[in-house]
């Protein structure tokens, strides 16, 4: 039978690595993101189909229901960023609060909200997928950022006990620094670029790809015993034992 896979921020970098993974091997893929231009790029190029959609905002999580089909069997939960490298910065308490919720946002309660809109429609076998960060276990100076993602790590312990009953799989996939995607914006220096690389054991930055792989590796039958972990994809720039 074919999979129904929705990929939230599928139209840059590792949704989109992801997308294409996902519609090679055969599954009826759905990216979502605010933007529509990037997600009708995509769907041209590989026949995916697009839907415009802030993970943020519960209104738009329900009117986004009403356009899924009624089984999903992969949900990965990629939107996200650190939503400081869009602000000026805060100036008073008030943008600061503003800043922080802005992060809270956009990597763990868009995640949580999308979870809990599909929940009825997520198909036993299924899998549940977030993207999280190397930044959760390590910081690396992200502030309100890194805090984000170690909640979306923690809270996905909670999702693994309520899914597991219903054969449904939930894991975090943490990268490390990869490059190719529009995370940064313009904030990578040159030497903070080649401190992360030298950070890592196999001297690269990692690719959208290389994240594409293990998220679909947790969604295949290979992983049905493997819930409630955080995988790493960092080459070896932190590592756990
Ligand atoms: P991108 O900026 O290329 O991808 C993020 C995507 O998410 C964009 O397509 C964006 O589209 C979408 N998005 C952001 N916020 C929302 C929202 N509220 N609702 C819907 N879509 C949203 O960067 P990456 O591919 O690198 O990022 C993917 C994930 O990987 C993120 O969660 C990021 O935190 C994580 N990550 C990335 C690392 C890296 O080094 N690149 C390292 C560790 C983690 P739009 O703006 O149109 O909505």
């Amino acid at each position: 039978m074919t999979r129904t896979i929705l990929i939230t921020g599928g139209g840059t970098g590792i949704g989109r690595a992801a997308a294409r993974h996902f519609a090679e091997d055969g599954g009826a893929v759905i990216v979502t993101g605010r933007r529509p231009e990037p997600l009708d790029r995509l769907a041209e190029e590989i026949g995916v189909r697009a839907l415009v959609c802030d993970h943020t905002k519960p209104e738009a999580l329900t009117k986004l229901l009403s356009k899924l089909p009624e089984r999903i069997d992969v949900l990965v939960n990629n939107a996200g960023g650190n939503t400081d490298f869009d602000t000026a910065g805060p100036t008073d308490l008030a943008s600061y609060a503003q800043a922080f919720r802005a992060n809270l946002d956009a990597n763990l309660v868009g995640a949580a909200l999308t979870t809990r809109a599909l929940d009825e429609r997520l198909a036993e076998g299924g899998a549940v997928v977030h993207v999280g960060s190397i930044a959760a276990a390590l910081g690396s100076g992200s502030g309100a950022y890194g805090a984000a993602k170690a909640g979306l790590h923690v809270w996905n312990l909670d999702l693994a006990r309520a899914l597991g009953p219903r054969g449904i799989t939930a894991n975090v996939v943490a990268p490390g620094y990869i490059a190719d995607t529009e995370f940064f914006r313009n904030h990578l220096a040159d030497e903070r670029r080649e401190q992360l690389v030298a950070d890592t054991s196999t001297g690269r930055a990692g690719s959208p790809e290389d994240v594409a792989g293990t998220i679909a590796f947790l969604a295949s039958p290979a992983a049905r015993h493997i819930t409630g972990q955080v995988l790493h994809v960092n080459g070896g720039a932190h590592t756990t034992h």
